[in-house]
């Protein structure tokens, strides 16, 4: 059972998630919570760092955001203990989460459970900080923001839980962002490819990497609310009767950001050896694309995580002289749109049906990517919420009867 930071964020709301453990174990169940920070104290312990260093070094930085976490930890097993259970509380490191060593983004790669297989024979509850690990120097990492579901999932393969249950503050996974389409609705079952996708391409609801875990381990995941005890969403291995929705969802990312080199020699090996520094950079290129050369100069735009522009200024400045492009330049206010549906790859008129509602709504389009089960176009920032609002209804995905709601807590 994963609690999010909103889950969290107060003593009243640890108390009610210690409520939910305890019940979940006195139902006779074992029971592992991993936790998030409470509320924005990750965002806030960010925005400390780059007060104190405008470019904080990432171990460091990883060894503030992990401190977190362990604060969520030690006080749900406070509140479990103080309604009178056992419960006992546990870092990454302590439960055997050994990463790779990049610091900020790192990989889980073993996970060696034993404690929490003793605790739970114990009859104890187990609380887990999520988020955090530690390299097999013992030295301190984060598995990236939203990675506390990783870790969830993670230790829910690593102990072959039943299910891996995310609780967070909304009902569940939506077909887009509930918080920019009022009409969205809750997705009562989706698979694992079209899911991956749409965490990929910026739901946020699920982190990519849990997702993708959730897949290569089997694990089931439900996806629910932290205050209401409705059904959320089961996320799981497709199945031969489950519907291929030829789109299943709208999504969007805030949170990248576009890169121009321009003047690029139009060489062999250019590309390689821009995209190699990039990578040994450890920066996540998502769309590329290289114009029409004229004169054997061209220009190749490209969209990294804005999260990652200082290691992209960094690669870049590293190769610009050598590879004799004139300049580069980066706007971030960009957003990105896409189309999720595994049904797709079987349907013709999808992508002419998403340019021309972009079109109608008045959005340009600047770049195109597609998979077999996604289309994205990246589109300006202020246009953002109109596009998917406009696609949402445009590919039939607007609840019928929609009440309006206050945004959720
Ligand atoms: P937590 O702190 O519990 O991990 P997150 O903020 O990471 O919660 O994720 C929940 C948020 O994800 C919701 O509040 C919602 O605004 C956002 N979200 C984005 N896309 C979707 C979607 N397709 N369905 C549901 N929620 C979404
Ligand atoms: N606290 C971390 C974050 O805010 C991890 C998580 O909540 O999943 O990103
Ligand atoms: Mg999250």
């Amino acid at each position: 059972m994963k609690f999010g930071g909103t889950s969290v964020a107060t003593p009243q709301r640890l108390r009610a998630v210690a409520a939910r453990l305890i019940a979940r174990h006195d139902a006779g169940d074992e029971v592992v919570a991993v936790v998030s920070a409470m509320g924005k104290v990750t965002d806030d312990l960010l925005a400390l760092a780059h007060e104190i260093n405008p470019e904080p070094p990432e171990r460091e930085q990883d060894m503030l955001l992990a401190t977190g976490e362990q604060v969520s930890i030690a006080l749900l097993a406070m509140a479990v203990q103080a309604a009178g259970a056992d419960a006992i509380s546990f870092t990454g490191p302590q439960v055997g989460i050994v990463t790779d060593a990049v610091h900020s983004k790192a990989k889980i790669v073993a996970i060696d459970a034993a404690c929490v297989g003793e605790a739970l024979a114990a009859g104890q509850i187990v609380i887990v900080a999520g988020f955090q690990g530690r390299t097999t120097d013992g030295e301190i990492t984060t598995l990236g923001r939203g990675g506390s579901d990783t870790t969830a999932v993670a230790l829910a393969a690593g102990i072959a839980a039943d299910v891996c249950e995310i609780y967070t503050d909304v009902d569940g996974v939506y077909t887009a962002d509930p918080r920019i389409v009022p009409a969205a609705q809750k997705i009562d079952v989706i698979s694992y490819e079209p899911m991956l996708e749409m965490a990929a391409s910026g739901a946020g609801v699920l982190s990519m990497r849990s997702v993708e875990f959730a897949r290569n381990h089997a694990v089931t995941i439900h996806c629910r609310s932290s205050f209401t005890d409705t059904t959320g969403t089961i996320v799981k291995e497709a199945q031969p009767d489950m519907e291929d929705a030829i789109v299943s969802a709208v999504t969007h990312d805030r949170g990248e950001a576009k890169i121009t080199i321009r003047g690029v020699p139009d060489r062999v090996g250019i590309a390689a050896r821009v995209f190699s520094t990039l990578a040994d950079a450890n920066v996540n290129v998502d769309m590329i694309i290289q114009n029409i050369s004229e004169e054997k100069k061209t220009d190749i735009s490209f969209t990294a995580p804005q999260t990652d522009l200082h290691r992209v200024t960094q690669a870049l400045d590293a190769c610009m002289a050598e590879i004799g492009a004139r300049e580069w330049v980066i706007d971030d206010d960009i957003a990105k749109v896409s189309i999720v549906g595994a049904g797709m790859k079987t349907h013709a008129g999808v992508t002419a049906k998403m340019f021309q509602t972009l079109a109608d709504a008045g959005v340009n389009i600047d770049l195109i990517s597609t998979s077999p089960i996604r289309l994205s176009c990246i589109i300006a920032a202020d246009q953002m919420d109109d596009a998917v609002r406009a696609l949402h209804t445009a590919f039939g995905l607007d609840a019928t009867d929609v009440i309006e709601e206050a945004t959720p807590c």
